[in-house]
Order: C-alpha cells, then structure tokens, then sequence
C-alpha cells in the first residue's frame, strides 16, 4: 500500500512538537477552539464510554480532552513526534484510557474495520495528499450507527485573506506556510466524499474568530474554517 501522507507536512508538524501543549505557541489556536470542538461533538456523539479515533491527532489537544469526558481513545498520527509529544502529556496529566499509534487511517481501517463508535479528524485533510481516501478509510473504521466528525478550511477568496495573508502573515497566529490554498477543501467537495464513502451529513459548522478579542466562536457561517458531523448508516 502506497502511504496517503506528504513527508513535508509531517516534518512541519515534527519540528512545532515541543510547542504543541503550550497554549501560547503555534498551536494556540487548537487550544482556543478545543473547547468549542468538544461541546459540539460531545452533544452530537455522546462522548462517555463510547470507543473514538482521533485521526491525525497530532500531539493530542483534542484526544486528551475526549478521554477526559470518559471515553476510550486511541490516536492515530503519521508523524512521530507529535505522538511522542501525545504520549508523554497523557503520562504528566494522568489521562487514562488515551493511547496513540504510528499508523495510516488506511491501514488501520484494513485491521480494524468498524471497530470505532465516533471517529474524529480535525484540521487534517487540507494537509493530506489524497484526503478522499482518508474520508474512505474513516468511513470504514466506523461501526454501523457511529459517528463522525471532519474540521477543515474552505477554498474561496475570503478563506484565502482570512487563513492565509491574516492568519500566517498579518496576524501571525500561524507560521507561513502552515496551509496551502490549493489543499483547501469546500464544504460541497467533502460532502461528495462523504457520500462516496456511504456516511451521510447530520450537521456543520462554522468557527469564526475575531482579531480584537482573540476569541473563537461556533456559528453557520462556513466560509472560512468549518466542521461537519456525519452518521454511518446503522
Ligand atoms: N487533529 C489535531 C491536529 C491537527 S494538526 C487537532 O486538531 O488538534 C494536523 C495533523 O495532521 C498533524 O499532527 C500531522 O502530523 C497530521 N497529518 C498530516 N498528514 C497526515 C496523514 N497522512 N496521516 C495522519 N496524520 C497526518
């Protein structure tokens, strides 16, 4: 199986990882909008005591916080160091129940098909060469009736001043080069995939950030970042 993953896009992520728990750093805006995220899928899915996957879970902002709200986690990443980083915050914050691995969504979806109550992938496929059959293989790793839940950047004029020139250069909340306009994905491709792969669309989002209160909020306006939740056919 050839590997779904751009060795460029992990190295960036590698070299950011030390930073990744310091709310201050690189990775402050997956801390600020984290909480945000997690009420939206929790109320969606349900989160205590069910079996996720947090696909490209990087060093596990996410993944830590869905094993807080009681459930059963593993992490999947194809950088190494993220996970590094992942593994050692769940041992200094004392998290159970969160484990991470090394391994390709596709590859797991061949050892482990619907195996998975929900499944989250957030802020990946815009950095995946082939994020179609990433949609696929998440499709097939959940079980009948579960959730799932995808977050990236839409591909349009306004999502290209917002998340590229004020994001990375004006703003400077991102290090340029973080996201390539190219990669961005609108909501109606990924809805195709989404039906492609035989899940069907329950809801999205829009996560929308002001410059003067640094702050970040959920609303219907998807035209810059935004999360959709979908369902396996039960
Ligand atoms: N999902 C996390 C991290 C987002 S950063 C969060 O939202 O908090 C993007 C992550 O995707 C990085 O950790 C990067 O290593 C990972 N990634 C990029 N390409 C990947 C691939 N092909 N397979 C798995 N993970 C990948």
């Amino acid at each position: 199986m050839t590997i779904n993953a751009d060795p460029q896009e992990l190295a960036k992520f590698s070299d950011l990882a030390h930073r990744w728990w310091d709310p201050e750093s690189e990775f402050r805006p997956l801390h600020q909008i984290n909480p945000l995220r997690l009420d939206w899928i929790d109320a969606h899915a349900r989160l205590s005591g069910k079996r996720v996957l947090d696909v490209g879970c990087g060093g596990g902002i996410l993944s830590d916080s869905m094993a807080r709200r009681g459930a059963n986690v593993l992490g999947i990443d194809l950088a190494s160091k993220p996970l590094k980083v992942a593994q050692l915050h769940a041992l200094e914050a004392g998290t159970a129940s969160v484990e991470y691995r090394e391994v390709a969504a596709e590859a797991l979806a061949a050892e482990m098909p619907a195996q998975f109550d929900v499944l989250t992938c957030m802020e990946m496929l815009e950095h995946v060469p082939d994020p179609s059959s990433i949609v696929h293989a998440c499709a097939a790793l959940v079980k009948p009736g579960g959730w799932l839940f995808f977050s990236t950047i839409n591909r349009n004029a306004k999502a290209f001043v917002f998340a590229i020139v004020g994001a990375e250069h004006v703003l400077k909340l991102l290090p340029k080069g973080t996201h390539e306009y190219a990669k961005f994905i609108r909501p109606s491709e990924l809805a195709q995939w989404c039906r492609n792969a035989g899940i069907d669309l329950c809801d999205s989002r829009g996560l929308e950030y002001n410059p003067f209160t640094r702050r970040y909020w959920l609303s219907g306006d998807t035209s810059v970042n935004y999360m959709i939740a979908c369902r396996k056919p039960s």
